[in-house]
């Protein structure tokens, strides 16, 4: 680490404190005397993704909101939801340290994670995902869905501040005046 002040690499650390994603660290140059700080952090090595067609492409967050936005449009849903699933996967998705990752697994962490928080969304997202040819395959997942006790809203949906009693009826009332 170079002083900024004369150009030495001689420093020694005085103070060192870590701050949300990283180490602060205070240090005097060994020439100069000079005072300085230097901030460390780990920096995510390039994550790509390799896509259906065997390309890859670095992976892009923006992008990936970009989708997961599209399928919540005029979704009833609580504050930042969407930023936190998306930061969620990127956690996740660089945690398993892996340079390469498929497409498809992100967009079946996309669909886990849509799938408690509403199942509109979910099925929208996964009518593009999951290329649905025709309103057959719509009906199976939908079907699917429903046989997995889908008719009331997700636990992890807008309501989930109200305790479970109330957040049963509220849905309900919702559910009919949306029709
Ligand atoms: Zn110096």
């Amino acid at each position: 680490m170079k002083c900024p002040y004369c150009g030495s690499d001689d420093s020694k650390v005085i103070d060192s404190r870590d701050v949300n994603d990283g180490v602060r660290r205070r240090r005097q140059c060994l020439d100069c005397e000079s005072r300085f700080t230097t901030y460390e952090r780990v920096l995510p090595s390039s994550l790509f993704v390799v896509k259906k067609d065997q390309r890859r492409e670095e992976f892009n967050k923006d992008k990936l909101l970009t989708g997961i936005r599209k399928a919540c449009e005029k979704r009833p849903m609580p504050a930042g939801a969407i930023d936190r699933l998306a930061d969620d996967i990127e956690a996740e998705l660089y945690q398993m340290g892996r340079a390469e990752i498929a497409s498809t697994t992100i967009g079946d962490m996309v669909m886990e994670r849509l799938r408690k928080l509403d199942y509109i969304a979910y099925i929208r997202f996964a009518s593009v995902y999951r290329d649905f040819a025709d309103i057959t395959d719509l009906k199976q997942e939908v079907d699917t869905l429903l046989s997995a006790g889908a008719e009331t809203a997700p636990p992890g949906g807008q309501l989930s501040l109200l305790p479970d009693d109330k957040t049963k009826v509220l849905a309900g009332g919702y559910r009919r005046r949306r029709k």
